[in-house]
């Protein structure tokens, strides 16, 4: 949906809805000497919304300090939040640890276990292992 373009009809009836006064400044907005600009109460960007419930006149100066100085960011951040639910962005990752500290007693190695018999020969007598001796 492109971004509605005023009339000069629905110029002149937001101003006259407003009594002529800028939303953002309160004062009295001068249309002779002054420019100004019908403005989203609640950016466009977020709401798509249109209707004159939604639209004041403003000093083009005061309307370009809303614009970048609130506007702006609240419209990058919700692009932001979009892009993580969508899973358009990916998490970065968990944030990692320096982990632990290595051990300070040297490591021993295992003692190898004596070999065991796996299958039985046919004539070979069956021992176990450390089996009795001196019998
Ligand atoms: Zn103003």
């Amino acid at each position: 949906m492109p971004r509605k373009r005023f009339t000069a009809k629905d110029r002149a009836r937001i101003f006259a809805a407003n009594n002529g006064c800028c939303h953002l400044c309160g004062q009295k907005i001068d249309g002779v000497r002054e420019g100004w600009e019908v403005e989203h109460v609640i950016a466009w960007e977020l709401t798509r919304d249109d209707s004159d419930a939604n639209l004041r006149p403003a000093h083009a100066s005061c309307h370009k300090i809303k614009t970048h100085g609130e506007d702006r960011p609240a419209i990058n951040k919700a692009k932001r939040r979009e892009a993580r639910h969508t899973g358009a962005k990916r998490p970065a990752g968990r944030i990692r640890s320096a982990g632990f500290a290595p051990s300070p007693k040297p490591k021993t190695p295992k003692q190898a276990l004596p070999p065991r018999m796996m299958f039985a020969v046919p004539g070979a007598l069956w021992q176990p292992i450390g089996g009795r001796d001196g019998d």
